[in-house]
C-alpha cells in the first residue's frame, strides 16, 4: 500500500521552521512529525565562548524559564564568561591603581617644587 504523506500544517515550503520527520502511528499510518529548531547555548558577549550553567532553550522557551536556569549568580552572569569578567575586574583595578600612582607622583612633585 502506497501512502501519501501530507503536511499537517499550512506551510508547504522546505524552510528551517518546517523541518519534520516521518513517524509510524500506532494505527500503522505514516505521519509527519514536526521538529523544533535546535536549542542553543548562549555565548559570551566578548570571547564568544559557550556559557556554562545555562539551560539551552529557544528564546520563547527561555522567557518561560525561571531565573536560575537563565543566569549564574555573578556580575555579568549569563552575559559574559568568568574569564572575561575576571579580565574586566583586573583591568578596572589596574586603571584605578594607575590613577592613584599619577596622583601620588603629582603630589611628590608639588612638594619638591615648593622646596
Ligand atoms: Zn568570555
Amino acid at each position: 500500500m502506497v501512502q501519501r504523506l501530507v503536511f499537517r500544517r499550512r506551510l508547504s515550503y522546505n524552510t528551517k521552521s518546517n523541518r519534520r520527520h516521518i513517524v509510524r502511528t500506532p494505527g500503522g499510518r505514516l505521519v509527519y512529525q514536526y521538529l523544533k529548531k535546535p536549542k542553543k547555548i548562549p555565548r559570551c558577549g566578548q570571547c564568544k565562548d559557550k556559557l556554562r550553567g545555562i539551560l539551552p532553550a529557544r528564546s520563547q522557551e527561555r522567557s518561560r524559564l525561571c531565573r536560575r536556569k537563565k543566569t549564574v549568580k555573578r556580575a555579568y552572569g549569563g552575559v559574559l564568561c568568568h574569564k572575561c569578567v575576571k579580565e574586566k575586574i583586573v583591568r578596572a583595578f589596574l586603571i584605578e591603581e594607575q590613577k592613584i600612582v599619577v596622583k601620588v607622583l603629582k603630589a611628590q612633585q608639588a612638594v619638591k617644587t615648593k622646596k
